[in-house]
């Protein structure tokens, strides 16, 4: 860990260079001994350190200084080190000064100038300012620091793309801490756009999107090479196991995907039945461990990079990715699963991000400590959420429109949410409207035969209503039924025959789509089982075809 600072300020260089000798002599075994020659230069200074979140201990200031006076310098940085030590250097006794500065920054100490000896005059004094300082110094955080407002939409999509990218993080809640508002404030005046975030080399980003977060973590999103044997849309679990099975098997392979690996999966806190792991896993780990996996054999796995489209040219298969760069393959596998449905109530557009939330949201479940949370829908996936938030709030209650959570969940979190004392389930309970000023503050449900509406107060709801496959992409160019799943293998055969599109002699592989050399796998696929293991099961069967098909081009 580095030192703390200690920064001493005066404008005069041959007093700088004295004191900043007898700093170092006493202590710059445990401290980093910074000058600077004038208020502005040592504000500069400040900031930086800030940004870099380095601790400080005591600023040792000249009182009188032409441009800045040294109380004016005390009052800009106690704002940044409200508990470093202030001490102020005079060359006379200067009441007004001292009083001024107790008054204006609470001073700690006023120093007259010369300290010789400092064994006598200096090291006592800042000796005893300086253990006192260290008994509640707490070192700083290290890595990455987000400030933000709590429940901003801009936010949470920072939040919750470190977190799912297993990016430990610190939350700086501008609303709440007057030296993370100030720290924010240098580098987003007015706070009009939030969040900032900070990085350990002291620079930072104000409201990134995805991709320049992702650049700016070193994370892969431009691919390396021209071209491939084998893409991949979509870094869920099918598209995971089809790069690990891909980049083992020597096939040139390359996934995309739009946000950060993991899919439905990386949202779980816990999935409880894929196979190998008795007491679970969460989806940010399973995630992780897949994606080292698929690198380590050579895949290249690009981050925050949506495919648009899809086409082919001759033996080519093409996908536009966002900025409209073209990636080129002899094969392509589409896996990009489901999004959830939206909830369509009046009120809820302005507050999604802001207390409502799809999916689990995981990000958020420190702020909802001591609160009322609400969970719409009564599937499997609600009910691992509904445990999971259980340990935080003070209340969660369940919102499920059918008469009973049996229809729709395992047997397993049935008995886990009913034996949960803080998890009320109200069957029959329909979403009718939310209100909030800039956060959600309640929400309007229709309960019971008579639909009468009442109105629930709640901190943040997290809504499980279903998903729809993301298969837009592909639009035109493969068989998909009128929901938007793809049709693949033995489903392209209706009456027996398969369509008249279909341009080979063979019969389309198990997970081919309708256009040759384009696969399907995993959740967007009809018919699939919408579970981890057959995501994964089927993301490793498909690579067998690909090899099959590449013998033909
Ligand atoms: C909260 C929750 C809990 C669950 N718990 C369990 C459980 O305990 N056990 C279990 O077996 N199953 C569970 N499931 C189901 C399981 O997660 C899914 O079946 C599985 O994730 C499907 O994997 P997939 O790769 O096919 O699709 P997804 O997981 O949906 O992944 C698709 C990926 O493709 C990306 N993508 C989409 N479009 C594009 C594009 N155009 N360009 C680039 N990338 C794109 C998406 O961002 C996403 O990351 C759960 C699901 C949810 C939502």
């Amino acid at each position: 860990m580095t030192k703390p600072a200690i920064l001493t300020v005066d404008d005069e260089p041959e007093v700088l260079n004295a004191i900043e000798r007898d700093l170092r002599r006493h202590f710059a075994a445990e401290y980093r001994i910074l000058k600077a020659g004038s208020g502005a230069q040592a504000l500069e200074a400040v900031r930086e350190l800030k940004q870099r979140n380095a601790a400080v201990a005591l600023f040792l200031v000249d009182a009188r200084m032409p441009q800045m006076s040294g109380t004016e310098f005390l009052v800009q940085a106690r704002m940044l080190y409200p508990d470093a030590r202030r001490v102020l250097l005079t060359a006379y006794a200067d009441s007004d000064v001292a009083i001024a500065g107790i008054n204006l920054v609470q001073l700690d100490h006023y120093l007259m100038k010369p300290w010789d000896p400092p064994a006598e005059k200096l090291y006592p004094v800042l000796d005893d300012l300086l253990s006192d300082w260290s008994a509640s110094f707490r070192p700083p955080f290290e890595g990455i620091r987000v400030a933000g407002s709590l429940w901003s939409p801009q936010s949470h999509e920072v939040k919750d793309f470190l977190s799912r990218s297993q990016i430990p993080y610190q939350w700086m809640d501008v609303e709440r801490d007057a030296a993370a508002r100030a720290q924010a404030e240098a580098v987003s005046p007015g706070l009009r756009h939030l969040p900032v975030v900070f990085f350990p080399d002291g620079t930072s980003l104000v409201e990134p999107g995805t991709r320049a977060l992702a650049e700016k973590l070193g994370l892969q999103t431009t691919a390396a090479r021209p071209f491939y044997d084998l893409l991949i849309v979509g870094g869920g679990p099918t598209g995971l196991a089809a790069a690990v099975y891909g980049g083992s098997e020597g096939l040139r392979t390359v996934l995309c995907e739009r946000e950060t690996t993991g899919g439905q999966a990386g949202t779980s806190a816990a999935i409880e039945n894929y196979l190998g792991f008795p007491s679970g896993l969460s989806g940010a780990d399973l995630a992780r461990r897949a994606t080292a996996q698929a690198r380590r054999f050579g895949a290249e796995v690009l981050i925050a990079r949506e495919v648009m489209t899809i086409r082919a040219d001759g033996p080519y298969r093409i996908a536009t990715l966002d900025d409209g760069t073209e990636l080129r393959s002899y094969a392509i596998l589409l896996a990009p699963g489901m999004e959830v449905r939206r909830l369509e109530v009046p009120g809820i557009e302005p507050l999604t991000g802001a207390g409502v939330f799809y999916g689990a949201a995981l990000t958020e479940a420190g702020a909802c400590r001591g609160k009322d949370v609400l969970i719409v829908g009564g599937a499997n996936s609600a009910g691992q959420a509904a445990l999971s938030f259980a340990r935080y709030a003070r209340k969660v209650t369940m919102l499920v429109r059918g008469p009973a959570l049996a229809e729709g969940m395992s047997q397993y979190l049935v008995d886990r949410v009913t034996d949960a004392a803080n998890i009320e389930v109200l069957s029959g309970a329909e979403v009718m409207g939310v209100h909030g000023a800039d956060r959600l503050e309640a929400v309007d449900i229709a309960c019971g035969e008579a639909r009468t509406v009442r109105t629930l107060d709640a901190a943040a709801m997290f809504i499980f209503i279903g998903s729809t496959p993301r298969s837009d992409m592909a639009a035109g160019l493969v068989e998909r039924d009128p929901a938007g799943f793809i049709l693949t293998g033995p489903d392209l055969r209706r009456d027996g025959r398969l369509p008249r599109a279909w341009p080979l002699e063979r019969d389309p592989f198990l997970l081919e789509t309708s256009f040759p050399g384009i696969f399907a796998a995993g959740d967007v696929r009809l018919g699939s089982a919408k579970r981890v293991a057959a995501a994964v099961g089927e993301g490793s069967a498909v690579v067998g075809m690909v090899h099959k098909y590449l013998e033909s081009v």
